[in-house]
């Protein structure tokens, strides 16, 4: 098997901000960097859970809609990823994603939480969720990071994807 791309990324050394994590037949991946890995302890759970609703309904619903391919939580838990079809940059993405979470923090209740429309809809946390998106934004204004540090070592080395 081969290493997958995001895994030759150096998550020692990765600060929260948006990056693009794949390009390919036409669509951008976007690392949408919420917490710094494995210094900062991962978004809960049920606060993932909830931001990925809340996260999917607005770009489902904002002027760029036709090219929001999926929005979806990391497992490691510290970030969302956003597939867009076309060119988007990451500062356009920022911008975009600061506009969601501002309207994020306007919110009173997640949406879609009922046993028809989500397969865990217990699983949600609001308060946290809204704790989670205001420092998210705090840190897109005024400390925004873009650009990945690769790991270095040889990729025939399994371990050091350990952490990705
Ligand atoms: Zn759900």
């Amino acid at each position: 098997m081969e290493v997958i791309q995001s895994f030759t990324i150096d998550h020692t050394h990765l600060k929260p901000g948006i990056y693009v994590s794949r390009q390919d037949k036409g669509f951008t991946t976007f690392d949408l960097r919420i917490t710094e890995p494995n210094q900062e302890p991962a978004v809960a759970p049920a606060a993932m859970h909830s931001m990925e609703h809340l996260m999917a309904t607005w770009f489902r619903n904002s002027n760029v809609k036709g090219d929001v391919v999926y929005v979806g939580p990391m497992g490691c838990l510290t970030g969302m990823y956003i597939v867009m079809k076309g060119s988007y940059t990451p500062e356009d993405m920022r911008t975009l994603t600061i506009q969601c979470l501002e309207w994020i923090l306007t919110q009173h209740e997640v949406p879609a939480t009922t046993p028809e429309t989500c397969g865990n809809y217990l699983l949600h946390d609001l308060p946290m969720c809204h704790w989670e998106c205001r420092r998210y934004l705090h840190r897109l204004q005024t400390d925004f990071h873009s650009q990945y540090t690769m790991l270095k070592v040889t990729l025939d080395d399994g371990k050091i994807f350990a952490d990705a």
